[in-house]
């Protein structure tokens, strides 16, 4: 399967031009056996410096792409972090490169990409597991300072993604991966409910192609979790076609909602809280995906809302110190003030509730099929699961929009008196 951004980029029925920065990806068994050809068909050339952990080198199937250097990071505690940067520097020290490649999953991505960044390079991405949508960012998730931080990067020039590879990657790998694309269902409801609420602009393009994705990997998840040749492919090309579409919106709008916001908080470890979880990104958001469609749901089943609707209230400087202390304090104020969801009255709320109804019970699945599915395959699918006990739900639920600015109806949902609904 081949992704061509030339079928993607230009002028949009939205109105906005798209650009994507990734030029192309290549999702094909045996992709690294032919590393060398397809390069010369995207005309890169030069000197190559390829980064690898310690797991991602020995990758079974894997053909190594030539290279004058390869850096190896020791796996053990390995993070995009200070750290994580300086060792792979370390490694690189006393050479020049024309390109970089991250042969690996996000965190060798991420280090990649804030070096080539730095270096002034393209970088090739390489996923050796099926594991985030993160390969084609445009931005490093980087900790910094002990903080998480988005840092500069750059998006990889193109993606060779060799499916003989990644279905033979350790099984929770692609489950993290189904995790965090079944997420886009209720990232895309947000979307919508926000546009319904606000105007805010939803590109049908991009909202159909990152649909398509989630719809692809629902029915395939069986597959892909047991590395299934087509099933893995079609798990890639979602995560890519994921990433892509970020890169043609500019920002994360089609691929996190309210429940990358719960995963956030609990990365977090507010102090308030008192919540930790060593499970990996897309479990966190899986499992969160079934915490938001429950909730959602929920609310969806009262008709009139009228007797429910209150003024919207913006969090307080109190209840925020009280949940994320001194140090995590600054960086949640400056989400909330100004906060956009101000704007929205109860009368926008009571005259948009039927299409809000409608996108809820038309667009999500219900938490019951998602825990079904998550079960068959084997995922995490409970705050147990994520060693977060379970009774935090209705903390994470109600702290969980203050991670960032962005409108989602959980956000919303502080507008209605929710403890008297069914
Ligand atoms: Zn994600
Ligand atoms: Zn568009």
């Amino acid at each position: 399967m081949r992704i061509d951004s030339k079928k993607m980029n230009g002028m949009c029925t939205c109105g906005k031009e798209h650009l994507m920065v990734t030029r192309g990806a290549v999702i094909e068994a045996g992709a690294t056996a032919r590393f060398a050809e397809l390069l010369r068909e995207y005309n890169i050339s030069g000197k190559a410096c390829a980064v690898y952990d310690q797991n991602t080198y020995q990758a079974k199937n894997l053909h190594r792409p030539e290279a004058v250097c390869e850096v190896i990071l020791d796996p053990e505690n390995l993070h995009a972090n200070e750290a994580g940067v300086a060792a792979a520097k370390e490694q690189m020290a006393g050479n020049s490169f024309d390109y970089l490649i991250a042969v690996g999953g996000g965190t060798v991505h991420d280090i990649t990409r804030y070096c080539a960044n730095e270096m002034h390079i393209p970088f090739v991405s390489c996923p050796t597991a099926a594991s985030v949508d993160g390969f084609c960012s445009t931005v490093s998730a980087m900790t910094w300072g002990g903080c998480k931080k988005t840092m500069p990067g750059v998006a990889p020039d193109i993606v060779i993604a060799d499916t003989d590879v990644v279905r033979v990657a350790p099984r929770h790998l692609a489950l993290s991966g189904i995790g965090d694309i079944l997420g886009k269902y209720t990232a895309l409801a947000d979307w919508k409910i926000t546009h319904e609420l606000n105007g805010e602009e939803v590109c049908s393009r991009i909202h159909d192609m990152t649909m398509d994705a989630v719809k692809a990997v629902y029915d395939c998840s069986d597959g892909a979790a047991a590395g299934d040749a087509d099933a893995t492919e079609q798990l890639m090309y979602a995560l890519l076609l994921s990433g892509l579409a970020m890169q043609l919106m500019g920002n994360s709008r089609p691929a996190s909602g309210a429940e990358h916001h719960i995963s956030h908080l609990i990365e977090m470890e507010p102090p308030g809280l008192q919540v930790s979880s060593d499970a990996s990104h897309g479990e966190k958001v899986g499992v969160a995906t079934i915490l938001i469609s429950e909730y959602y749901h929920r609310l969806a089943q009262t008709a009139d809302i009228a007797p429910f609707v209150r003024p919207y209230r913006t969090f307080t400087d109190a209840e925020l110190r009280d949940c994320y202390g001194e140090r995590l304090l600054d960086g949640i104020l400056s989400e909330n003030r100004p906060d956009l969801a101000e704007a929205v009255s109860e009368q926008d709320l009571l005259r948009a509730w039927p299409a809000i109804r409608k996108i809820i019970t038309e667009c999500i699945p219900s938490a019951q099929d998602l825990r079904d599915l998550y079960t068959r395959v084997g995922m995490k699918a409970s705050l147990t699961d994520l060693r977060v006990p379970e009774e935090k739900l209705e903390e994470l639920i109600y702290f969980s929009p203050s991670v960032r600015q962005r409108i989602t109806f959980n956000r919303i949902s502080r507008m209605l008196d929710t403890k008297r609904m069914s």
